[in-house]
């Protein structure tokens, strides 16, 4: 089978994640092209597309919106081994090995911003969930200040039913960033499409390997690729994707004026770490897991919380409709000077903010405010170094820290 085929729908996700967005092999052509530094085409005469100005498409990025887009899809591999649950999603359109559509961004908050910001007017009504990434609540502002209406409901226990009546647009985020809860995205979306709203999901800590929104019935798949999908630390990045070409071409328009696209560079090195993608979000999974079961033996930590632990309140709707758990593993130490204690004493995981990338990090997450977590919350992701190496630093260092 030659590249560009291999990830055509039927592959295992590995073999997708390394040929996902390639071209067609080329002799003496690389894999994958390098990235497209410009701004303008040459546009001789009255030549139209598909190239025109930098701000509205490049290569570049094309090849990793269709890699994305590959992944994202509904149907495709590794179909049912979560129980994902049965056929043509709430989003009616579409159904199993639908196609779709990614656009590029900036950033994870220029892709949210994106969705929310381009599919509601004033007069309308958001739902969002109260514990989501803090800088989408933040929009809340910008959003009444425009006339639409925001309402907040908890992920946890599908709580967002509740306030669903007339709203225009309801935006879930599972698992939510930092408190790790999960909510039933084939569930909420029914409902939502039923009351007339559309639905858009932040995937930023499963990735499209660990869930597929669209295939359980959300409209948009919404992620910051900064985190897990490019896993190094080393750039910014924000995606969207989406089934309906209409709301596709309502991003994309937004985008155009808006301005806030990716740098080829960006884009590149996305696409050149999306080879490894299974391979490390598999080794994060397991990682997490091995992390929180040491945690759940240590008496000064409480509210261990990962969605992969059979014991994790989440874990059954979980386990239902994600493939992969993520790297991120939460829990509470005593108080503030503990955490700072345990944080200070890790030897191999990093202080830092962020999560998903290959090198386990670490932060005490009230030291920004803005979530309602306790002073000794602490947001580990966990990297994918060797499991007992990671283990070893932790218990170190809460050994440290209760002296
Ligand atoms: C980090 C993050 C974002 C924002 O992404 P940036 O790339 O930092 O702009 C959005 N949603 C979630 C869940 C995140 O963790």
């Amino acid at each position: 089978m030659s590249a560009g085929h291999a990830s055509a729908g039927t592959t295992g996700d590995s073999t997708r994640s390394v040929h996902a967005g390639q071209p067609p092999a080329r002799a003496y052509e690389p894999s994958l092209p390098g990235p497209v530094f410009v701004s303008h085409y040459h546009l001789p005469g009255e030549a139209a597309g598909p190239y025109l100005y930098g701000r509205d498409e490049n290569p570049t990025w094309e090849r990793l919106e269709q890699a994305i887009a590959e992944l994202e899809r509904p149907g495709g591999a590794g179909e049912s081994e979560g129980a994902g649950g049965g056929e043509g999603a709430g989003g009616g359109e579409g159904g199993e090995g639908g196609e779709a559509v990614t656009l590029a961004f900036a950033s994870g908050m220029a892709a949210v911003s994106a969705v929310l910001l381009s599919q509601v007017r004033a007069g309308q009504a958001v739902v969002l969930p109260s514990d989501c990434y803090q800088t989408t609540r933040a929009l809340r502002e910008r959003l009444e200040s425009y006339g639409v209406e925001v309402r907040l409901a908890p992920t946890a226990g599908d709580a967002q039913l509740d306030v669903l009546d007339g709203a225009a647009l309801l935006w879930l985020e599972t698992p939510s960033n930092p408190e790790l809860d999960v909510c039933d995205i084939r569930r909420l979306s029914e409902a939502a499409h039923a009351a007339g709203a559309l639905v858009a999901v932040d995937n930023t800590l499963a990735t499209p390997l660990g869930q597929r929104p669209l295939e359980l019935g959300a409209d948009f798949s919404v992620s910051s690729g900064t985190k897990a999908l490019s896993g190094h630390g080393d750039l910014l990045l924000g995606y969207v994707t989406v089934r309906d070409p209409r709301l596709a071409a309502g991003v994309r328009a937004w985008r155009k004026t808006v301005g806030a696209i990716p740098g080829p560079m960006e884009a590149w090195l996305a696409h050149r770490s999306l080879a490894t993608l299974a391979l490390r979000v598999d080794r994060q999974s397991a990682n997490a897991l091995a992390l929180a079961n040491a945690l759940l033996d240590r008496p000064e930590v409480t509210g261990v919380r990962h969605p992969g632990l059979p014991t994790d309140p989440s874990h059954a709707v979980a386990a239902a409709q994600m493939r992969r758990f993520g790297s991120v593993v939460s829990f509470t130490l005593p108080d503030q000077a503990h955490a700072e204690r345990f944080l200070g004493a890790l030897r191999l995981t990093v202080e830092a903010t962020s999560f998903g990338s290959v090198q386990s990090t670490a932060e005490r997450r009230a030291r920004w405010g803005g979530d309602a977590v306790p002073p000794g919350f602490v947001r580990f992701s966990v990297g994918i170094e060797d499991a007992a190496d990671i283990v070893a630093d932790v218990l170190q260092a809460l050994d440290a820290a209760a002296r």
